[in-house]
């Protein structure tokens, strides 16, 4: 039996780069049809997250060139993760693989992500071999945040984006987690099933710039961080214990100096320092929990995550 393939790609004001992404996604599925690994109603998915260019109509225009290109609309921009779900929740098909519309992911690997799906993974990670590509600043960034997430007990994939192939079971086991905010890279490893890794060269950009401002990528960072650790909640708890030991050593060590040395000069710096010191631990403190208290707000809520505008 051969697969029917859905290639989902999230795109944000992507006109530069669309036509030859599409170009080559059509080539490949071309290739892999006439080897009749995929079947013949295998399709594209553009997911449009409310670009202001012309990325619509170019993606209604590719669509009516070709019956296997289909778009979806969101009614405006949620972002890459929020996009990339809209069009695994909707495209139809026994395996889907999500991919940039910047062609940094080389196709070329879906069709090695296939044969480990048809070998009978249910998730094949495409793993890439070096971040040459990339500049220094955004290497540096990604490998402390790597890190960091680790250390936090968060389950990744290392140096796996979001180029990657679910099989149906995987896709549906994604929809039973109900939370607004996804983090899809944290997400997916904890569904489990048999998985598998290819790897590939990342490239530059094909055309158009990054469309990850730094405040995007801050948001997607602490995105990560908040929705799966409690780490920094216990680190609160840790750094009041260690500020509370601190002050009854003080304590101690003011009474002996009172009572047997006779040497305790009253002094300014020692009650207003600590002022500041414990205002400060506490403003900090309540702003990590600030941090979750509005995660569970915007949870509570339940917000649909989003709307299709069209279909094509
Ligand atoms: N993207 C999106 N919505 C956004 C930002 C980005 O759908 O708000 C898409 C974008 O079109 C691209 C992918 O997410 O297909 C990755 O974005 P980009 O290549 O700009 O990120 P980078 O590779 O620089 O991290
Ligand atoms: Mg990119």
């Amino acid at each position: 039996m051969t697969t029917r393939l859905a290639i989902v790609v999230p795109c944000y004001n992507e006109e530069e780069a669309l036509p030859e992404t599409n170009k080559r996604l059509l080539a490949l599925l071309d290739r892999m049809q006439t080897n009749g690994v995929i079947s013949a109603d295998s399709a594209i998915h553009y997911i449009d997250d409310g670009s202001r260019d012309k990325t619509w109509p170019l993606i209604k225009t590719l669509a009516a060139t070709d019956t296997r290109v289909h778009g979806i609309k969101l009614s405006r921009n949620r972002g890459h993760q929020t996009a990339l779900l809209a069009g695994l929740l909707t495209a139809e098909g026994d395996a889907l693989v999500s991919i940039d519309a910047d062609l940094q992911d080389d196709v070329n690997v879906i069709e090695k992500m296939v044969a480990e799906f048809a070998a009978g993974a249910e998730v094949v990670y495409g793993v890439r071999d070096s971040r040459a590509a990339d500049t220094a600043f955004k290497r540096h960034t990604a490998l402390a945040y790597y890190g960091l997430m680790r250390k936090m007990g968060v389950d990744l994939v290392h140096n796996h984006a979001d180029f990657r192939l679910m099989g149906r079971r995987a896709i549906e086991a994604l929809r039973e987690y109900g939370e607004v905010n996804m983090f899809l890279r944290g997400i997916v490893p904890l569904i489990g099933y048999r998985a598998a890794t290819v790897k590939y060269d990342r490239a530059e950009r094909f055309a158009g710039v990054s469309k990850y401002t730094l405040r995007k990528m801050l948001t997607f960072a602490l995105e990560g961080v908040t929705s799966f650790s409690v780490v920094p909640l216990r680190l609160i708890t840790l750094l009041g214990f260690l500020v509370s030991v601190f002050s009854f050593l003080m304590i101690l060590f003011i009474v002996y100096g009172a009572v047997v040395l006779k040497a305790v000069v009253p002094g300014w710096a020692s009650s207003v320092v600590p002022i500041y010191f414990l205002g400060g631990i506490q403003l900090l403190s309540m702003g990590i929990i600030g941090e979750y208290v509005a995660k569970i707000y915007m949870e509570a809520k339940g917000r649909p995550r989003f709307f299709i505008e069209k279909t094509i």
